[in-house]
């Protein structure tokens, strides 16, 4: 994958955009989109639209590939990120971008500037590419699923991100200010300093472990279990103080393995402190210590995922090639009784959950896309 072109986004003719969106609509339910559904959705004139694919193939925000029954183009990590990223600079909250500063397994972190020159932080996230690991098989369908998933998947967990960030930040937790989201781009308060990682030395380090410890339980009585506290997702600020980051795999205290998330985030502390710092205490909290005082969890599950949307879900997957029976059957593990929980919080790792985000996605899509769509091409 290439650097982020930026500057491309300035020759991109409103036309352009609405080729490029036409793609994105038309990927809802088509492996490839075919010129023609394309000019149809664009509603454009088919010579016009047929010269603008051809020189965004050009441009790498499109591929085109021939597929089993028809040919046809679909949209590059490129093109979804010029879609988002034209959008957000739309609405005024990016203005000028700065450089990359991380990358991680699922993402990509920049530097960007708001209209006051205010520095903030951009993440792209990218996922999809690991999602189908744990469904046993390789049968054609996931390889099929594959690729038009890794647009949904990345959009549920920015939207994902972006909810706790606010549900956190609403509580006053130490999490960077979350400014705006679209598709798969989260923009946040960029935070002045570096990953506990870099740290070799601290004031006070009894103080710090303290603090984090107490941001464990703390999240714990809100209801969620961060699930990747680790030295590489807490920044320390240049006051010294904790900001935590990093907050798609968010699970829920009543996940039936919340308690060993819990005192794995828990491990992660120590295991630093003592690598890190020589420092070991005899005091971590346990699961046991906590005490419910509020509910992130159902708040942010409340924004998207609800129960009766089922059915559609299984509608969708049908008309789209999904054997949800066939594929249930090949998970470990699968409680369908109690599937709520389960579906809500074991992210991109079931089926199940795959549905709720893929048909939560497609509702947004419908919605966001449509609004988006005549606001880009007016
Ligand atoms: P991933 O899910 O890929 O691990 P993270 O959210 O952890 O993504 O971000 C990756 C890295 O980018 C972090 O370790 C940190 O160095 C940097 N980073 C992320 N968010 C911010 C931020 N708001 N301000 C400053 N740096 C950040
Ligand atoms: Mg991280």
């Amino acid at each position: 994958m290439g650097k982020l072109d930026v500057k491309i986004l300035r020759y991109l003719t409103p036309e352009d955009f609405r080729v490029l969106t036409a793609i994105e609509m038309g990927m809802k339910n088509h492996e490839l989109v075919p010129a023609l559904l394309a000019t149809q959705i664009a509603n454009l004139r088919y010579g016009g639209v047929h010269k603008l694919l051809k020189e965004m193939c050009k441009h790498k925000l499109l591929s085109y590939e021939r597929g089993k029954r028809y040919d046809g183009y679909r949209l590059t990590n490129a093109g979804y990120d010029y879609l988002a990223l034209k959008v957000l600079t739309q609405r005024g909250t990016i203005r000028s971008f700065g450089n990359q500063i991380g990358v991680g397994k699922e993402s990509n972190i920049y530097i960007v500037a708001n209209e006051e020159e205010t520095p903030l932080c951009l993440k792209l996230h990218r996922l999809g590419r690991t999602c189908f690991r744990n469904i046993k098989g390789k049968r054609d369908y996931h390889q099929h699923r594959h690729s038009a998933s890794w647009l949904y998947l990345s959009r549920i967990s920015a939207t994902r991100e972006f909810a706790y960030m606010k549900a956190l930040l609403d509580r006053g937790f130490p999490v960077p200010k979350p400014i705006d989201f679209n598709r798969h781009c989260v923009v946040m308060e960029l935070v002045e300093g570096g990953p506990l990682c870099n740290i070799n030395e601290v004031d006070d380090v009894e103080a710090l472990y303290d603090e984090l410890m107490d941001l464990i339980v703390r999240l714990a009585n809100h209801g969620v279990i961060h699930g990747d506290f680790n030295e590489f997702n807490i920044m320390i600020k240049d006051d010294g103080k904790p900001v935590i980051i990093d907050f798609p795999q968010m699970v829920s205290t009543e996940h039936e393995n919340a308690e060993a998330y819990f005192e794995r985030d828990v491990n992660c502390i120590r295991d630093f402190f003592k690598r890190r710092f020589g420092y070991e205490s005899e005091l971590y909290p346990t699961f046991r210590d906590i005490s419910r005082e509020d509910s992130i969890d159902a708040e942010v599950k409340a924004s998207g995922f609800a129960r009766q949307i089922q059915k559609e879900i299984n509608t969708f997957l049908t008309e789209n090639g999904i054997d949800y029976k066939e594929e249930k059957d090949n998970i470990d593990n699968e409680d369908s009784e109690d599937s709520e929980e389960e579906t809500y919080e074991s992210c991109v790792d079931n089926i199940e959950d795959l549905k709720c985000q893929l048909k939560d996605l497609q509702l947004q899509n419908e919605i966001v896309v449509k609004k988006e769509f005549n606001a880009l091409t007016r």
